[in-house]
């Protein structure tokens, strides 16, 4: 039986989560900006290589966690440091993606070939079945290709792993590297259900929200660890104080969508699934 996994202290804690620090990894987060989750696969031969990999002082590369095909997990980097694995990377307007993100790998082998036998191969000479293999259209691409399936307790795993994150650090956005860095990366490709977890963490939001529908003036409670204040009503606009924090009285005086403005000892917008 595994127990419930929690975020404490910028770590995972219960599930079976272990820890592994990489040296791989530059500061802390300046406050409130780490609001997008990437994510990525391997491209190796098996979850402990990755892990070894990405703890290699010598690849200068890593990420906060890496997921395997058993669902199993190991963070590298707490969640309020830097990890190294988005590169050179652009997302609506802001570029160098690993400033602003948590990094997830997923142990797949990516992309595959077809070989004569009517089986495929990876990059790193393995063979796989068909019933392993994903045949889809990259989104970056116009024609199908072959893929290394993620297992369902993987997925599964990702989108739990996902939705703690966003409760957790009023993460706001989930992007693959392959939308971050299209011109190089094609990872984690279409074998994962990235619009589904898309859609699955917006629909806990609009679920959360709709507890939320509160009148102006009201006193409430901000219930995230760190709550991003906005100078406007989406994560497009900048952090206008350093973020608050867990139990921080504040008073709604005004609504736009799902953001609320609020008044502590200034004012800005926040999201108000994280008000209570
Ligand atoms: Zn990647």
């Amino acid at each position: 039986m595994t127990t419930k996994t929690i975020i404490k202290e910028h770590r995972l804690s219960g599930g079976g989560v272990k820890y592994k620090a990489s040296p791989n990894h530059g500061g802390i987060f300046a406050a409130g900006v780490a609001d997008t989750i990437v994510l990525h696969y391997t491209g190796g031969s098996s979850f402990d290589s990755s892990v070894e990999h990405l703890c290699s002082e010598k690849t200068k590369a890593s990420a906060h966690l890496v997921i395997g095909r058993e669902g199993q997990v190991t963070q590298l980097v707490p969640f309020d440091t830097i990890a190294w694995h988005a590169g050179a990377s652009q997302w609506k307007g802001r570029s160098g993606m690993n400033q602003y993100s948590i990094g997830i790998e997923l142990d797949n082998a990516g992309e595959l070939t077809k070989n004569q036998a009517g089986m495929y191969s990876s990059w790193f000479n393995r063979t796989y079945a068909p019933e392993e293999v994903f045949r889809g259209t990259h989104r970056n691409r116009t024609h199908p290709s072959f893929w290394h399936i993620y297992t369902e307790q993987q997925i599964e795993k990702t989108f739990a792993i996902c939705d703690l994150l966003c409760d957790t650090y009023g993460i706001s956005e989930i992007v693959g590297h392959e939308e971050i860095s299209p011109k190089h990366k094609v990872d984690p490709g279409p074998a994962f259900p990235l619009d589904k977890l898309r859609q699955c963490v917006e629909a806990d939001r609009a679920d959360n929200s709709a507890d939320n529908i509160f009148e102006l003036g009201a006193d409430r409670v901000v219930t995230a660890t760190k709550l991003n204040v906005r100078s406007g009503p989406s994560i497009n606009f900048e952090a206008v104080s350093a973020p608050l924090l867990t139990g921080r009285k504040v008073k709604v005086i005004e609504r736009h969508e799902e953001w609320s403005k609020i008044e502590f000892t200034q004012t800005g917008w926040v999201n108000s699934r994280f008000l209570r």
